[in-house]
C-alpha cells in the first residue's frame, strides 16, 4: 500500500491530535470535525480499506471496536455513532482503513 496522510500520522512525520495508541491501532481527533466529538480510529497495519480486510485481520477489525468504544467512554460519550466509508464512491477520501467516531450531538437516520 502507498504512504498515506494517516501512514505519516503513525510514522510521526506530521502532527496529529493524538488520544489513543497501543501496539496495532492509534486514535486521533478528526481535522475537520464533523461532531463536537470526532475521531478517527487505525489500525497500524496498512490496510487501505475495510474490503481488503480479510480473516487474518479478524482480530484486529474487532480490537479497532473496542477501542473506538473504550476511547469514546474516555471522551465523556455515551451515544456515539461509528461509520466506516469503504471506497470513494462511498467518500472514502483517506485510503487507510479508519473507523470514524462521532458524538456529542444528535444523529438522525438515515445518514445522507
Ligand atoms: P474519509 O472521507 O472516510 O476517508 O475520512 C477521512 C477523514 O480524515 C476526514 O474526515 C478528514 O477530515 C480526516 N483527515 C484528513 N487529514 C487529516 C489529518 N491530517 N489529521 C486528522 N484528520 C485528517
Amino acid at each position: 500500500m502507498s504512504e498515506t496522510i494517516f501512514s505519516k500520522i503513525i510514522d510521526r512525520e506530521i502532527p496529529a491530535d493524538i488520544i489513543y495508541e497501543d501496539d496495532l491501532c492509534l486514535a486521533f481527533r478528526d481535522i475537520n470535525a464533523q461532531a463536537p466529538v470526532h475521531f478517527l480510529v487505525i489500525p497500524k497495519k496498512p490496510i487501505a480499506k475495510l474490503s481488503d480486510a480479510d480473516e487474518g485481520d479478524q482480530a484486529l477489525l474487532g480490537h479497532l471496536l473496542l477501542v473506538a468504544n473504550k476511547t469514546a467512554a474516555q471522551e465523556g460519550l455515551e451515544d456515539f455513532r461509528l461509520n466506516v466509508n469503504n471506497g470513494a464512491g462511498a467518500s472514502q477520501t483517506v485510503f487507510h482503513l479508519h473507523v470514524h467516531v462521532l458524538g456529542g450531538r444528535p444523529f438522525s437516520w438515515p445518514p445522507g
